[in-house]
This record gives C-alpha cells, structure tokens and sequence, in this order.
C-alpha cells in the first residue's frame, strides 16, 4: 500500500474511539477518527465515571477536567428510594460531592486504595472533554460528519470508505489497523460477521425490556422534592416505576421508566412520556422537554470475536449491557486503554506481533464478567416488588416501607459501592503476562463486586499507594512500561534497562525503598505495563531478562 493516511483510523467518536485517540495521540500515533455525528453525544445516557477509569483519566492527565463536569461541586451523589419521589423515602446511600473526593480518597485504604474515587457526571459532557483533549493532540485528526460504509482488510493494510453526511461525498482512507468504537449497531461488526452471545430479550418488571429516557429541564423540581439532594432518584412501587437522574444539579434531570410490553415507542408523545412521570413523582412537575431516547434493558451480550486481521472492535461494537452498575461506558475505556498502549506499542516499531492477538484474550473475558455483573444488578432492582401496601398509611404501610427500605438499603450498597469490579479486573492466563507460577501466597484474590483485596500477582491492577510526599503511587510510573524497585533492599537492574534499551522498550525504573511497598507487592521488583497492570515480579532480575521482555512485548 502507498502513503497512508493515518496508522490508526476509528470508527466512532463516543467513548471508545475518544479514549483510544487519546491513547494513540499520548503517543504520537497518526490517527484519524471518522464520526458520523456532528460532534459528540447529544444524549446524557451513562452516569457514572468508575474509579479505575477516573485513574485512567488522571495517567493521561485530565481527572480534574473530568470531576469539574456535571453537577455543582457541593453536590451530593446520593442514591435515594422513594414510593413516589415527592411522598415516602425508603432508602438512602450517601456518597460524596466531587469537592470531598479528592481529600476523602487520601484517607480510605483497603478496598479503595485508590487514586480517584468515581464520578457521577453525565456521559454528555465527558464525551466533551475526552474530545477536547484529543484535539490538542498533534498526531490525531478527528473528521465528526463522517460515516464509515466498509472497509477491505489487505494484508499489508486497510482501505475505509466513508461518506460524508452532509453532502454525501465519499472519500476513501487508508490505515495500518481500523478500530470500529462505532457502537451498538457497529458496521465494522457486521462487516466481519462476528455474532453477540449472551442474553437478550429478558423481561423484567424494571430494567428488562424496551425503556424510553426522557431529558427536562424543571427548574422547579427540586422545590416539589421535600427531601435532601440526590443524584439518583429512585421510583419503586407497583405502578409507575422509574429513575430520575439529577445531570447539572440545577435544572435538568433525566427520567428513565420502563414501556407497557405492547406499547410502541413511535406513538409516545410527550404529554403521555410526562404523565408517566408524574406518576413516579406523585406530584405534577411543569417541564420543557429536551430529548428523548428509546433503548433496550435487559442485554447482557459479548461479540464472539474482537478482532480479525488487521480490524478490532472496542466498546459497546462488542459488548451490550443494562446499564444497572454503570459499566458500559466504563468497559469501553478499559477496551480503549488495553488496545491503545499495544497498537501505538506495534506502530513505533517495539511491540510484537503477539501483542495485538492478546486485545481480545484479555478483554473478551473481562467483557463477560462486567456483564454478568451488570445482570445480577438488574435483576436484583428489576425483579423486586414491593408489598402492595407500600403505599398505604398506617401501620401496614410504615411496615411494607420498612420491609422495602431493608432490600433497598442492602440493594443500593451492592450496586454503588464496586471497588471489586471496578479494580478488581484482571487478565490472568493472558500470554504477554508472566506468571508468579507455584508461589508462597497463593494466587489472584477472589473475584468480588464488593471488595478488592491489592495484589501484585502478575495480570491485575498494579496496587496503589500514596507516598510520603502526597503523591500516588500511580504519579511517579512512565508513560509506557516501568519497574518499580521496591523496599530497601531492591537488586540492582542496570541488566533489565540494558536488555530494554535493546530491544527499543521504553521503560522507566522508579526506586521506592519503604519497606511497606515491598511487604505491599510482596516482591522487591515489579514490571507495570503501560495499562498499570502487573506484567511480571520477583526478587531478581530473571536469568533471561531478554525473553521476559519478549514475551510481555509479545515480540
Ligand atoms: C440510558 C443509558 C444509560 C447508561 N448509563 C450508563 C452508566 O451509567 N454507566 C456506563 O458505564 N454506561 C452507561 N450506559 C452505556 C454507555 O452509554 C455506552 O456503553 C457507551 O456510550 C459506549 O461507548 P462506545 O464509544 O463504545 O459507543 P457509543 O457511545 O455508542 O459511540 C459510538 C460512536 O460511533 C458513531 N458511529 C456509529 N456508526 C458509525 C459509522 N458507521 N461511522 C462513523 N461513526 C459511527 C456514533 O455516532 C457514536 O459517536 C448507558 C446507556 C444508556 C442508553
């Protein structure tokens, strides 16, 4: 193939192909990113920023971009139950305004030895910094008005036709590797003929089957509210349910509820979307609608392959969920950031070509797993019915409320405390991860929404920790690979820079002599990969330094 016009081309400027253009733009990766929009998301869909991706965000340098959107910065992040939202609250789980999470996650420990706490922050505006940032990247070219129809996949590269939307012109460009970030409905997908597997269809009383989202603006909703702020604002009763989300803490919200099965979507006008939520207000609230969006709620599907050849697929293109759990959006950065670091890695010439055929053995897996997650969510909030008298004064009601309060209570702490998912990802049996093989200590720690226990074995996130200085952990590592020399007694590893230097590896050694990051990696050395996940530790640089770096360069 002649002259390219990019190494890297993605189709689709949401989330995905945002994210990976930061990764290859950090890197210097020519790219071109073709988006049939005219600019980014015009519908607030996700929520929910998770932890794991705040640090993502914060390694390549705009976390606090991405925590001043959204809600004011006093604003809590509560989630709340009601029957109606204007009569009884049953349940609450308080969480922090973006003003305390950056103090507040200095001091926890344990399951959230963290960097950053998440944010709640519509997808509406992350999308918008996400882009921001990739323009100021010399290296990436972003074309939103573009449709991606097709693309040949030859052996040497990849011919992408596009179309521009607003007259229809056709343009063909050519890459290295095409990404199609493009989507649900992913042509890239189609294209190459891979299938969803997985669970669809599933019917449930809340969050199973076809939903309409409605986005307001009532500035004067908070006042019919006669209870303290949330972000969340759950409708749970045996009538009308539904889930108001507060998007700028001021005036617009979001209402999400479900439709009669025999309804069709196209004959919902907006006087009847506003009675239904009337309904889970149980108060008339005047409003002027801004949009509407349908979408389907009980999907917990993963495509049956990421990759062929030289074409990959990343973010909701491979993988379909409800959005209970918030880790749609969150799964597609991780796609972005795992594939980001190996393309660039294979383009500047010192990852191998092994890299690459890892993208799908170490995300299809953790792809599966946050859908399950997200299904046991839904069925855990969409399958439960509360009492018929939930509404009801007196005693009976006090009792039925209570009752609901307990489930919800307990329900509310599971789905929106998830250091486990969030951190707790990993990609053992991954061929570029080394191992610890048989190894006093045991293996990888359980799998648990709920807690994340660090651990250094080799394929998880690299275990955090704040400094002496008030720096992360995170803070002191290389952009690409790097090696933590732990505690005080760390050999010497001039031959691991040598064997790198060698190969054109980039890596940075960081030296931490206190004692407690060693006892905390239980080893005195530990590889990072680009990704902060654990490549490989021990006590001594290994015998063949050179075929360890091979293997985790899948050279
Ligand atoms: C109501 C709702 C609530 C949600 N809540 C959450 C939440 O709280 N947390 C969470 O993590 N996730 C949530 N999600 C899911 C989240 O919105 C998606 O998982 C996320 O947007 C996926 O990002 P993506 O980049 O893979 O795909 P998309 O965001 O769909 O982006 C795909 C992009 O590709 C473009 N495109 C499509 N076809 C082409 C083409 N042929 N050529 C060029 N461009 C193309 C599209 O215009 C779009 O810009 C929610 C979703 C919904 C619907």
């Amino acid at each position: 193939m002649a002259q390219r016009d990019a190494a890297v081309i993605i189709a689709g400027g949401g989330p995905a192909g945002l994210m990976l253009a930061n990764e290859l733009g950090r890197r210097n990766v020519p790219t071109l990113l073709l988006c049939d929009r005219p600019s980014t998301t015009s519908f607030p869909a996700a929520n929910a920023t998770q932890a794991r991706s705040m640090e993502h965000y914060r390694r390549l340098g705009f976390a606090d971009a991405v925590r001043a959107v959204g809600m004011p910065p006093d604003y809590p992040t509560d989630v709340a139950y009601f029957t109606r939202i204007t009569r009884h609250e049953v349940a609450r789980f308080s969480l922090p305004a973006a003003r305390q999470a950056r103090a507040l996650i200095k001091t926890l420990s344990g399951s959230w030895s963290a960097a950053e706490l998440p944010h709640r922050g519509s997808q509406l505006y992350v999308e918008r910094v996400l882009r921001a940032e990739a323009e100021k990247l010399p290296s990436i070219t972003l074309r939103f008005g573009w449709r991606v129809e097709r693309f040949v996949d030859e052996a040497d590269g990849v011919t992408v036709e596009a179309t521009r939307v607003a007259d229809n012109q056709t343009q063909r460009f050519t890459g290295d590797y095409l990404v199609g970030g493009d989507g649900a409905r992913s042509v890239i997908r189609k294209q190459l003929g891979f299938h969803f597997r997985g669970e669809a269809g599933v019917a449930r009383d809340y969050m199973g089957g076809r939903m309409l989202s409605i986005w307001f603006r009532a500035p004067e909703l908070y006042k019919l509210i006669p209870f303290p702020r949330a972000w969340q604002y759950w409708a749970v009763n045996r009538t009308q349910r539904g889930l108001v989300v507060a998007i700028d803490g001021r005036e617009e919200f979001v209402f999400m509820f479900q439709l009669p099965p025999d309804m069709d979507e196209a004959s919902i006008t907006d006087e009847w979307a506003c009675n239904a939520l009337d309904q889970s207000l149980g108060v008339h609230c005047p409003l002027t609608m801004i949009g509407r969006l349908p979408w389907t709620a009980g999907l917990a599907l993963v495509a049956e392959k990421f990759q062929r050849g030289r074409v990959f697929l990343a973010g909701d293109a491979v993988h379909l969920f409800t959005p209970t759990g918030g880790l749609g959006y969150n799964t597609a950065i991780e796609d972005a950031v795992n594939l980001g670091w190996k393309l660039a890695a294979v383009v500047n010439g010192w990852g191998g070509a092994r890299l690459l055929d890892s993208y799908e053995r170490e995300r299809q897996p953790v792809a599966q797993r946050n859908t399950g997650y997200s299904r046991y969510y839904a069925n855990s909030i969409g399958n439960f019915t509360p009492a018929p008298e939930i509404e009801g004064e007196g005693e009976a009601g006090d009792a039925a409320r209570r009752e609901a309060g307990i489930y919800l209570n307990r329900h509310a702490r599971e789905e929106f405390n998830i250091p486990g998912i969030t951190f707790g990802a990993r990609y053992d049996g991954s061929p570029i991860i080394a191992s610890d093989g048989i190894r006093e200590g045991g293996g990888p720690p359980p799998d648990r929404a709920n807690e994340y226990i660090p651990s250094a074995v080799p394929g998880g996130r690299a275990p955090h920790a704040w400094l002496g200085d008030g720096r992360s952990l995170y803070d002191t590592l290389g952009f690409e690979f790097s090696l933590l020399r732990l505690g005080p007694n760390a050999p010497d590893v001039a031959g691991f820079a040598k064997a790198a230097a060698a190969r054109g590896m980039p890596l940075t050694i960081v030296d931490r002599p206190e004692p407690e990051l060693g006892e905390l990696y239980a080893a005195s050395l530990a590889l990072i990969r680009p990704d902060q996940i654990v490549a490989w530790r021990g006590d001594r640089v290994p015998e063949d330094v050179d075929k360890l770096l091979a293997m985790v360069t899948g050279a």
